[in-house]
């Protein structure tokens, strides 16, 4: 949507998205790292509309400067090529730190790299925050809780992970992440929220994404076998990215610096959310099962009773509504990339 929104004018300049007027007062210089990725970008989004100073850190690994550049040039946004992992100088009033690869086959694939983001890039920006007094949110994962031996899962649940198998580099690295948000909490007075997000989908996921919900729909698209790992009785809740990015906004800006669930409890088996994507896209795409994945979680659906509480927030974007959406955003890409193959 935003991106028609923006003109290039026949001199050559751009218009932006109207953004809020702020005071001083109110206007905030906000750090997004991960923001050219899949949440991070809509994120962005969201806070150059309410009209804050944001600049975004990225090292492009599954990120695409294509997700922020109808902000490339605005007077309020700037982009920086860094990777987190190494220390970074900057004044800010708030970081949303998200930067960190999300989807099994990206953080599977370099583990010591996803170790690394996740621990020595968490630190430089406690580093940072203690630096400067900012706050920071961490985007912190479901994952924190493993293959759960209750359901659903609320914050106090201290999770079953298995700390060697090949998911522990992003379930372990996110722990640890944790971990420092409330030592850096305690021992250097920084002020921490945690995030701890639930299976989130919508356009400018990436189109090898590996995940679930960009599978299924690119599969059924191509009209190719829709691959279910395992039995696929497996189950996850899905959200759509503007609750989850509404959820963190509120998470930032309220009082609560406990880890705090954001997730839809709209709980499926993968089978069907097979069947309603077919459904939905009217494909012929037929339901094939490969090997089970090592470790893959057998339940998952968040308790957001502290959300609602302590945030004030809940979703509200119907998960059929968000999958036509993505759909649709994936029908554009797909006819994007043919077009590009032939010229
Ligand atoms: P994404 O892969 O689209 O975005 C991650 C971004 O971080 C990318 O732009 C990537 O290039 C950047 N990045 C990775 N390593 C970096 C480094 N060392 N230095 C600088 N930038 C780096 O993933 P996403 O789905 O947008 O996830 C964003 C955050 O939310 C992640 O921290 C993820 O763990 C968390 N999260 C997402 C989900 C979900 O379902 N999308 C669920 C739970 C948690
Ligand atoms: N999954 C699947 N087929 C796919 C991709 C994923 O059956 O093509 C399953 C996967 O095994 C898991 C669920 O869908 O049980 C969600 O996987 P995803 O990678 O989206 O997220 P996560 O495992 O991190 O929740």
């Amino acid at each position: 949507q935003l991106h028609k929104r923006i003109q290039i004018l026949e001199d050559g300049k751009k218009t932006y998205p109207e953004v809020d007027f702020l005071n001083y007062k109110d206007r905030k210089r906000i750090l997004v790292t991960g923001g050219a990725g899949f949440v991070g970008s809509h994120l962005v989004d969201k806070l150059m509309l309410q009209g804050h100073e944001v600049t975004v850190v990225d090292n492009f690994f599954t990120g695409r400067k294509r997700n922020v550049e109808h902000w490339i040039g605005h007077e309020n946004f700037e982009l920086l090529h860094h990777d987190i992992v190494n220390p970074l100088f900057i004044e800010v009033d708030q970081i949303y730190h998200l930067a960190s690869p999300a989807s099994p086959p990206f953080y599977m694939y370099n583990p010591i790299k996803t170790i690394k983001t996740n621990s020595i890039g968490t630190i430089n920006m406690l580093g940072l925050a203690r630096r400067v007094r900012a706050r920071v949110l961490l985007a912190s994962t479901s994952e924190v809780y493993g293959d759960p031996e209750i359901h659903p899962q609320h914050e106090e649940y201290w999770g079953h992970v298995n700390p060697i198998g090949p998911r522990a580099c992003y379930d372990e690295g996110k722990r640890v992440a944790e971990t420092m948000c409330y030592a850096y909490q305690k021992q250097e007075g920084v002020e921490v929220r945690v995030a701890r997000i639930f299976n989130t989908f919508g356009p400018r996921m990436h189109m090898n994404d590996g995940r679930v919900v960009s599978n299924f729909i690119l599969q059924c698209l191509q009209n190719e076998p829709i691959t279910i790992y395992g039995e696929g009785k497996q189950t996850r809740s899905f959200q759509y990215v503007s609750d989850l990015v509404d959820g963190l906004v509120a998470l930032m800006n309220g009082n609560f610096s406990l880890p705090v669930n954001i997730g839809n409890p709209d709980e499926h088996t993968i089978i069907e959310f097979a069947q309603i994507i077919k459904k939905l896209i009217g494909s012929d795409s037929e339901i094939v099962n490969k090997p089970a994945m090592t470790d893959d979680p057998q339940k998952r659906k968040p308790d957001i009773s502290r959300a609602k509480k302590y945030i004030n927030w809940q979703p509200k974007v119907d998960m059929l509504l968000g999958i036509n959406k993505t759909i649709e955003y994936f029908r554009n890409e797909l006819h994007r990339s043919k077009h590009s193959e032939r010229n």
